[in-house]
């Protein structure tokens, strides 16, 4: 009998083993690679519908870098075009001899070896006066020869380049991308052969590289292509996405054309040249022949959710600080533009963006220095910031107007608004990343069980499976019954055991029921959409709006995590909140619509019903940016001011009566204004 049973169970788990195999989708090497780097952390949490971020304390890391050197830097070259540039060689001699490439060079290796916060809050700080800078310190410091070469390199090779990557003597950049391989990194990139030459094992490729940032002046050069070894005859190592170094004097190598990335003054542009390379100049040598993705996954997983994220907060602020200053001074119909609503209301998106951008990446900066590498919350950082960021400076040219669409001194904006595009396209342009790597990623990774079910089919393993599954099962059924389930503030203490429960204001309590509510939503949700399996990556629509979901959870609880450090404004957070679960109903709302109907029984309780935010309500939270001082000060942290932001600082103090105060108003109204070229328009009528 009990044998009978033993039986009938392994036949029951076979079938469902087999019927699992068939649901979850294709899965290719490179996917699978980029599955399993990187952890997880609070991504888990919300898969899982619970979020504790009790373990997230402000670190308090000490600074290893002098601030002096980023405003001296700023002082002297705030204002300069970077590329193409006379100056350009002496920018980038200031840069590298005063250790702006090395914030990820270990010590050991003349390095400053930053925290990611600092770093974070640094290149911030370079952005919001110019982003050419910032993108000229942020390439050094993110993928590619200085984090490969910690990471991976063989002991010769990081003792060659890691120092003179730390002192500015080697400028590095990375090249992947070519016309053939965009999105699909590694589709059809560029192919070398391991070939004998002169008795030496090397590789003979032909590269054609665009887009790279850093190109035009680099001189040590990391390259991927996919090896081949036709001959077999390496000894290490195997076929595949492979990664060497190379430097700007090797023969064959031409770097000789650049592109204008819509003039934004940064290097960036092309890679040619048939090439033969040493085969011990693969990062890591021979051995590491074959493991180039791996190698690039494993680094962005931390990466993506640094560096582009620290830029959107740098656009932000700036737009924030300087639109609201502008607002409150600039008059029209003989009142502030901040008094009339249609301004209000860009202006409180404005705000309501930068705020999630804000929140969330000191949270992600915390997790990344904790320890932690999380993949999928990189992912949604890069998009979420990348795209907030645009929103909010399209309210900041709206309310700035021609003031905005005018180049000039007195523009704080423009250089921003150009740039913007940048950050949504690299590093894996956001329709990718939204569509596909968010939910589509998250589902795999993130999840608490799924993950664990995923790799006990693919290595065939029933008893990892059996196990994996019946998880998986008292994980749905209790997101089922959660779902259900009202949150109650004994609950609520448990999770969130923030101080300010214990105070009198049930609006905040009402916010933090709603979102631990969503949360649990969500978790819910994942489960019944999980079942589509490989569907996913097709059903584009559905996997975004499900990304949405997540991603504002994440912000939300980010939110929710930087008023606890650092008691700014229940009312603002309130606010944010709010916001934020009111995108995640409308999104709910498009799920329970376009579920199919089988499905749509399993989720027809989840609530879409948004708490509408009244007109007295946006009022109000105009009067909480005038009167808590708190709230600018954290905007303006890392803001570097001069010039015309300046002045909109200055003009606070003056009294509107006085000659001051009128000649300040004049320079913040001001619009650039250039002379005629009289023979040009002579010409100009003609035609
Ligand atoms: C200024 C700049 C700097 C750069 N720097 C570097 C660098 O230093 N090194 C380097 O190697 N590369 C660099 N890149 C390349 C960058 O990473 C690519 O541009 C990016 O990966 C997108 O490739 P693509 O432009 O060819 O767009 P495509 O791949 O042609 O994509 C076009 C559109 O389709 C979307 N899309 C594609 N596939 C899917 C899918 N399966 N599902 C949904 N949507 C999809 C994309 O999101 C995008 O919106 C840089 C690019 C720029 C513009």
């Amino acid at each position: 009998m009990f044998k009978n049973n033993i039986l009938c169970n392994r036949k029951m788990y076979s079938f469902l083993f087999q019927q699992i195999k068939k649901i979850i989708p294709r899965i290719s090497a490179t996917e699978l690679i980029a599955l399993r780097s990187g952890n997880t952390s609070v991504d888990r949490m919300i898969f899982k519908g619970n979020v504790n971020l009790n373990n997230y304390k402000n670190l308090n890391l000490s600074k290893k870098f002098d601030e002096k050197k980023v405003n001296e830097l700023l002082n002297k070259y705030g204002n300069e075009i970077v590329y193409p540039s006379k100056k350009t060689n002496e920018i980038f001699s200031f840069l590298g001899s005063n250790k702006f490439f090395s914030f990820i060079v270990p010590e050991k290796y003349g390095g400053i070896e930053s925290s990611v916060s600092e770093f974070s809050s640094i290149l911030t700080k370079i952005t919001t006066k110019n982003p050419e800078l910032g993108v000229s310190v942020m390439v050094p410091n993110s993928l590619g020869p200085g984090e490969l070469l910690s990471h991976y390199g063989t002991k010769e090779q990081k003792e060659k380049y890691l120092p003179k990557l730390a002192n500015g003597v080697y400028i590095p950049c990375f090249g992947l991308t070519g016309p053939n391989n965009g999105s699909d990194a590694t589709g059809t990139i560029d192919v070398g052969n391991v070939v004998k030459k002169d008795g030496k094992l090397m590789i003979h490729v032909t590269i054609n590289k665009r887009y790279i940032t850093l190109a035009p002046v680099a001189n040590l050069i990391g390259i991927a292509f996919n090896l081949n070894d036709p001959n077999c005859l390496m000894e290490t190592g195997k076929e595949g996405v492979t990664l060497a170094l190379i430097e700007s004097n090797h023969s064959g190598l031409k770097q000789e054309t650049r592109h204008n990335p819509l003039d934004n003054n940064f290097p960036n542009g092309t890679l040619k040249g048939e090439l033969y390379i040493d085969i011990e100049d693969i990062i890591g040598g021979q051995k590491n022949a074959g493991h180039g993705w791996k190698m690039l996954m494993e680094c962005l997983a931390a990466g993506r959710g640094i560096c582009l994220p620290g830029s959107a907060l740098a656009s932000s602020k700036v737009a924030c600080y300087g639109v609201f200053q502008y607002a409150k001074h600039r008059k029209q119909f003989k009142m502030p533009l901040l008094e009339m609503e249609g301004v209000r209301e860009k202006l409180l998106n404005m705000f309501y963006n930068t705020w999630c951008i804000q929140s969330s990446v000191h949270l992600t900066n915390n997790i990344l220095d904790s320890g932690n590498k999380p993949a999928v919350l990189s992912a949604v950082m890069k998009q979420q910031s990348t795209d907030r960021a645009r929103e909010v400076l399209n309210d900041a040219m709206d309310i700035h107007a021609g003031g905005a669409i005018c180049l000039g001194e007195s523009n704080f904006l423009s250089k921003f608004y150009k740039s913007a595009p940048v950050g949504i396209t690299v590093e894996g342009s956001n329709t990718l990343t939204r569509n596909l790597i968010i939910f589509g990623q998250g589902i795999n990774k993130s999840h608490p069980h799924i993950s664990d079910i995923l790799e006990s089919v693919l290595s065939n393993n029933i008893d990892n499976f059996k196990t994996s599954f019946n998880s998986m099962i008292q994980h749905v059924i209790a997101c089922y019954v959660k779902s259900f389930r009202l949150v109650s503030i004994k609950n609520l203490q448990m999770q969130l055991p923030y101080e300010i429960l214990t105070t009198k204001k049930d609006n905040f309590k009402n916010v933090c029921i709603e979102l631990e509510k969503q949360t649990q939503e969500f978790a819910h949700v994942a489960n019944v959409v999980a079942l589509k399996g490989g569907a996913l990556k097709r059903e584009q629509y559905l996997s975004a709006t499900m990304a949405d979901i997540f991603s504002n959870l994440y912000l939300a609880h980010s939110v929710s995590w930087y008023e606890r450090e650092n008691n700014i404004s229940e009312t603002w957070r309130n606010y944010v909140i709010q916001r934020l679960l009111n995108e995640n109903y409308n999104s709910f709302r498009l799920i329970k619509k376009n579920l199919p109907f089988s499905m749509r029984p399993l989720i027809a309780h989840i609530r879409t019903r948004t708490t509408d935010i009244t007109f007295k309500q946006q009022n109000e939270m105009i009067n909480t940016l005038k009167n808590n001082s708190k709230i600018m000060k954290a905007i303006e942290e890392d803001i570097y001011k001069d010039g015309i932001l300046e002045e909109l600082e200055q003009i606070n103090y003056l009294s509107e009566v006085s000659d001051e105060y009128k000649h300040c108003y004049n320079k913040i109204i001001n619009v650039g204004e250039y002379p005629i070229e009289k023979k040009k328009l002579d010409f100009d009528v003609h035609y």
